[in-house]
């Protein structure tokens, strides 16, 4: 698009098996300050599971990580507010220099993953909910609604979470136990529509910077996407900054992420509504499961 994309050389992205064997730090340390995310994302897991399982002993290590996260969300939205003066800039040159082809390219990009999203909530979604929790899609979708358009006007899982629980308890027929549980979880963790966006950029960008993406590449993407949507926090435009980790695995340039920052609030929205409906979603099936599931609020299949 730039002139800078013209020269652009891709460098080798690197062979799945060293993808794979190389999430395993030898060094956190190093990891932290090369920028191995996934290496990063790795120890920051395995540091997770040991604080939750020496509960009482590790108290004071949570409670520095907890407030260590609240900084970094503070940081992410004072970055947030700065955004759109660098994205107005970067999509006006482009623009200048392209034309209306850019536009054209931003929007098919856009059609991509509103389409991919659609497909995970209705078919996806929808028919694990039929097949696995035993509940009618339409009503699951129509108790879901509020939750929905709370999450489309925040783009945030996490401010979402009260409308969340409400809908999931008294709409779904989750009951408290579960809902207490996967809901908060799935909030931090559980981000497939984030996933999808990570993944169709990477590609988006790919083509844009002429980088050829094989099988193993386009491996990578899935499994690099998937990892980067865990460690995603659910704050508004947080899932683009970790966009960066999935262009990193395959060799993109970073400087990519500016072109389609501009059209991101309006995926951040459709995202997140996808992204919390996952974990209903999940949660309907858990409450079938374990038998828990309160029937008279929602509609049983049979
Ligand atoms: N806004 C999303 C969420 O809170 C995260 C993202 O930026 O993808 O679920």
């Amino acid at each position: 698009m730039t002139q800078d994309m013209e020269g652009y050389e891709p460098n080798e992205a690197p062979p799945i098996m060293e993808t794979l064997v190389n999430i395993i730090p030898n060094n956190p340390v190093e990891s932290l300050a090369t920028g191995e995310m996934l290496q990063i994302i790795v120890f920051a897991l395995l540091i997770g599971f040991g604080i939750a399982m020496l509960g009482e002993k590790t108290k004071g290590l949570l409670s520095l990580v907890e407030q260590a996260n609240e900084v970094m969300i503070w940081l992410v939205k004072l970055v947030m507010k700065l955004a759109p003066f660098g994205a107005f800039a970067l999509i006006a040159s482009a623009i200048g220099e392209l034309g209306w082809g850019a536009l054209q390219s931003m929007f098919m990009y856009m059609l991509a993953i509103i389409l991919a999203l659609g497909i995970q909530m209705m078919l996806i979604y929808g028919g694990l909910v039929s097949v696995w929790g035993r509940m009618n899609p339409i009503a699951f979708f129509k108790g879901f609604m509020p939750a929905m358009a709370v999450a489309f006007s925040t783009s945030s899982s996490s401010a979402t979470l009260p409308v969340t629980m409400r809908s999931a308890e008294e709409n779904l027929g989750v009951p408290k136990s579960i809902s207490s549980f996967t809901l908060p979880l799935g909030a931090t963790i559980n981000m497939d529509g984030t996933a999808i966006m990570q993944a169709v950029a990477t590609i988006f960008l790919a083509q844009v910077y002429a980088v050829d993406l094989g099988v193993t590449e386009l491996l990578t993407i899935i499994l690099t996407a998937t990892l980067a949507s865990l460690g995603t926090a659910s704050v508004p435009g947080a899932g683009i900054i970790m966009l960066a980790m999935v262009l990193q695995s395959v060799g993109i340039p970073l400087d990519g992420i500016a072109l389609i920052l501009a059209v991101d609030r309006i995926l951040d929205m459709s995202r997140t509504a996808v992204n919390i409906t996952g974990d209903a979603a999940a949660s309907v099936i858990v409450a079938r499961m374990e038998k828990k599931r309160d029937y008279k609020n929602a509609d049983e299949l049979s």
